[in-house]
C-alpha cells in the first residue's frame, strides 16, 4: 500500500509553488516597509496557551485543536493560530523591554481538525502581523492600511473590508448580558450551534450564517449601542483615519470573530471567488491578551491572512521559475569529468545550469535541454576537448561559436549581464 497524505493535509509542488513564493516575498517587503520584524515561534505550544488566549467555549479550543499528550504527559497542542505564540514570545523574551512597541510578523502553517472544504484544509497557512504596546488608534489604523496595501501590491482585486467595534471587556460582558436577555425566551429560534453558542459564547451568534438566526438579530440589540464612550471614539477615530488613507470599507455590525480576544476594532477582508468561506484576512485589536498570558494590561493589534485562500482567491497559477540559463550536454567519459567541473563552475558563479546524470545520447541530452527551457546548451565532445574549447548555442536563433574552455565561465557570466 502506498503511503499518502493525512485528510485535510496537501503537499505543494514545485509546480504550485511559484505563486506561494511570489505571495510570501511581497508580503515580507511590504510588512518590513511598514517596520515589521519576522518571528519563527514553534508549532508546537502547551495547550493551555491557546486555551487561555483563544477561550475556552470557542470552536477553535472546544473541537479544532490538534491536542495530544506527549511522553512526558504533557498536554500539547499544534499551534491553531499564530497571535497567541507570538504574545508568549513577546513575554517570554522580554521583547517589550528593548522597545516599547513591538511590530512583528510571522508567516507559516497552523493546524485545525475541521471537515476538510475548498479553502479549508486541516494544516494551513497564515501570514500575520502583530503590533504589540499601544492603545493608539493609528495602529488599528496602520494595520488595516497594511492588509489594503499588500492586496494592492500583489494585484487582489474585488475584495471587500468590513470593520466592526466589540467594545471593551467590560462592554462585552454588558452585551452579552443584553443578548441573553433578548434571545432568552426566542433560543427555540436558534440554530443547532447556536444554541450551543447560546450558552458558551453568545456573542458568536452574530456570525452565523443560518437565515433564521439571522434574522432574529436583526431586532436584537447591535454591539454599537452598548459600548462606552471611549470605545465609541475610537471607532470613529478609526474610521476617520482609514478614510484619510483612502481605504474603502464597510461597517459590519455583525463581524465577531471566533477568538475570545478581541476587544474594540475588528475586521476581516473577504473576496467573491472564495464561496461561504470568503475571508482572506481577519484581525482586530486583542488589548487583554498580553495581560491574560501572564503579562501586564497592554494595547495590541493585528491580522492574519490565509494563504491558501488568498492564492485562490487570486485565481492565477504563477509558473515557478524553472527555465534554466545553462545546459551542460556532453559525450564522453573525459568531457564528461569537464563538464561536471564547468557545470558546478557556473553555479557558484550565479549561472544556473544542469547536465545529464544518465548517461543519455547527446540527442536526449539536448531534448533534455529544450524541455528544461535552457537559454544556452554547452557542448563538450572528445573533439572539442583535443581543441581545449567548448561549443556555446544560442537556442534562441540557433547561433554557436567557440570558446576556450579557460574562459568559459567568464564569457557565459558576460552573457548573464
Ligand atoms: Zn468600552
Ligand atoms: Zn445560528
Amino acid at each position: 500500500m502506498m503511503i499518502k497524505t493525512l485528510r485535510g493535509m496537501k503537499d505543494i509542488l514545485p509546480d504550485e509553488i511559484g505563486i506561494w513564493q511570489y505571495v510570501e516575498n511581497a508580503a515580507k517587503e511590504l510588512f518590513e516597509l511598514f517596520g515589521y520584524r519576522e518571528i519563527r515561534t514553534p508549532i508546537l505550544e502547551e495547550t493551555s496557551l491557546f486555551v487561555k488566549g483563544i477561550g475556552e467555549g470557542t470552536d477553535i479550543v472546544q473541537k479544532e485543536m490538534y491536542s495530544f499528550k506527549d511522553k512526558g504527559g504533557r498536554r500539547i497542542s499544534l499551534r491553531p493560530e499564530g497571535t497567541a505564540p507570538v504574545v508568549r514570545s513577546y513575554l517570554e523574551n522580554n521583547l517589550n523591554k528593548k522597545e516599547a512597541l513591538v511590530k512583528l510578523y510571522y508567516i507559516g502553517p497552523m493546524f485545525r481538525s475541521e471537515r476538510p472544504q475548498a479553502g479549508r484544509q486541516r494544516q494551513f497557512h497564515q501570514m500575520g502581523i502583530e503590533v504589540i504596546g499601544s492603545d493608539s488608534f493609528y495602529v488599528d489604523a496602520e494595520v488595516i492600511y497594511l492588509m489594503k496595501a499588500y492586496f494592492d501590491r500583489i494585484g487582489l482585486a474585488g475584495y471587500t473590508i468590513k470593520i466592526n467595534t466589540l467594545g471593551c471587556s467590560k462592554d462585552k460582558t454588558g452585551i452579552k448580558k443584553e443578548l441573553t436577555r433578548f434571545l432568552k425566551d426566542k433560543t427555540n429560534l436558534l440554530c443547532k450551534d447556536c444554541k450551543v453558542r447560546y450558552k458558551k459564547n453568545i456573542l458568536r451568534i452574530f456570525d452565523c450564517k443560518v437565515e433564521g438566526c439571522k434574522a432574529l438579530l436583526r431586532s436584537a440589540p447591535k454591539i454599537i449601542d452598548a459600548i462606552c464612550g471611549d470605545c465609541k471614539d475610537h471607532f470613529a477615530n478609526l474610521k476617520k483615519t482609514l478614510e484619510s488613507l483612502k481605504v474603502d470599507y464597510v461597517v459590519d455590525p455583525y463581524i465577531v470573530r471566533g477568538l475570545d480576544y478581541y476587544t474594540k476594532t475588528a475586521f476581516e477582508a473577504t473576496h467573491p471567488n472564495l464561496g461561504s468561506q470568503d475571508a482572506i484576512c481577519a484581525g482586530g485589536r486583542y488589548d487583554n491578551l498580553v495581560r491574560d498570558t501572564g503579562g501586564s494590561k497592554t494595547g495590541a493589534c493585528g491580522f492574519a491572512i490565509g494563504q491558501d485562500r488568498l492564492i485562490m482567491a487570486l485565481g492565477s497559477k504563477r509558473e515557478s521559475e524553472k527555465a534554466l540559463d545553462l545546459y551542460v550536454a556532453v559525450l564522453g567519459e573525459v568531457p564528461y569529468k569537464e563538464g561536471f567541473r564547468l557545470c558546478n563552475g557556473l553555479r557558484i558563479n550565479g549561472v544556473s545550469s544542469d547536465m545529464d546524470y544518465q548517461n543519455r545520447s547527446l540527442k536526449a541530452q539536448m531534448r533534455q535541454a529544450n524541455r528544461r527551457g535552457a537559454k544556452y546548451v554547452a557542448i563538450l565532445g572528445e573533439d572539442e576537448l583535443q581543441k581545449d574549447v567548448i561549443i556555446l548555442r544560442n537556442m534562441a536563433d540557433g547561433q554557436q561559436r567557440e570558446i576556450k574552455i579557460n574562459n568559459f565561465i567568464d564569457e557565459v557570466k558576460k552573457l548573464k549581464c
